[in-house]
């Protein structure tokens, strides 16, 4: 990820007959710009899928700044298609947009609309396909309308990654899979992260959390109650419960052991710390 993107003092309501007087977004202010894993947690309707909305200027704030690159994008002449096509969104179910007649065809719409060369649309499309696990051969000329949802799924996501963006964001993206389907998206997201993407995610699945996210915003309300690592807000009891959260599975498995952890899990090494202690308690019970 090649470049800053940062919220500042952001408010936001949702204007006309659907809207009402209320802050979705009350005085949000976060900086994205490093190459990491980052969740976005809290209860339905506070506030995270308008949050993901305002990265990319598809809405924007009642008052507040967004900036990329230090640039404020609200202002004159600002280059959106510049950066849409270095965020890329995936919305909640983003199957229900696919619209080709090709798998390849839809992949490749988007860097079509870029004007790339046809050999460069062709790799483009081979390396996103590759990244969500479709074979070229296999997949590009069927329809995605006779695929499999998590296909479907992956296909959509494919179309996103076409673009070669340097951060992504999924909205509830392991929503509706089944546990087939969570384990490929978690390769899909190594995958990017190992190439240096950043990659965003709205996720209620707080095992997910714990495997990958290296660090957790806490939305409740319109407010970011928490930013920073995924262990601090496990062990903040009174955060998780004001929030609704459960602590995830391995986590609490870990703390319930007869020895206690190590102090060190909390303090440094985080998830490595974490995984090693799985795998050894694993390794102990089989033997
Ligand atoms: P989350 O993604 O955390 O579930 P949302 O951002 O979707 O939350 O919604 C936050 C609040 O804004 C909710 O109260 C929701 O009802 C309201 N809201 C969301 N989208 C719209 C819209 N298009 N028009 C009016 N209100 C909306
Ligand atoms: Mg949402």
């Amino acid at each position: 990820m090649d470049f800053t993107l940062e919220l500042k003092n952001v408010f936001f309501k949702y204007s006309g007959i659907s809207g009402s007087d209320k802050n979705v977004l009350e005085n949000v202010s976060l900086k994205l710009s490093k190459s990491e894993c980052i969740a976005i947690l809290g209860p339905s309707g506070s506030g995270k899928t308008t949050l993901i909305q305002h990265f990319t200027g598809l809405l924007k704030p009642v008052s507040g700044h967004v900036y990329f690159n230090g640039r404020d994008i609200w202002t004159k002449k600002f280059p959106f298609k510049e950066l849409r096509r270095k965020i890329g969104l995936v919305f909640q179910f983003p199957e229900s947009q696919l619209f080709e007649e090709t798998v390849f065809k839809d992949i490749a719409y988007g860097p079509q609309k870029l004007g790339f060369t046809d050999s460069e649309i062709q790799n483009r499309a081979r390396n996103a396909m590759q990244a969500v696990g479709l074979d070229f051969d296999f997949f590009s000329h069927r329809s995605p309308f006779k695929l499999s949802e998590g296909e479907k799924r992956r296909v959509a996501i494919a179309g996103i990654l076409a673009m070669n963006p340097g951060m992504v964001v999924f909205d509830e993206p392991t929503a509706g899979l089944d546990p087939g389907g969570i384990r490929r998206f978690e390769e899909i997201v190594n995958k990017l992260l190992n190439y240096g993407t950043s990659v965003v995610l709205i996720t209620h699945n707080m095992d997910f959390v714990a495997l990958i996210a290296q660090r957790v915003i806490l939305m409740v309300k319109g407010r970011i109650l928490f930013d920073g690592r995924p262990i601090d807000l496990f062990n903040n009891s009174e955060l998780m419960k004001v929030s609704g959260l459960e602590v995830p599975g391995v986590i609490s498995f870990l703390k319930n052991l007869k020895k206690p952890l190590p102090e060190t899990i909390n303090r440094s090494g985080g998830l490595d710390e974490l995984l090693k202690r799985v795998k050894k308690i694993n390794h102990d019970l089989l033997e």
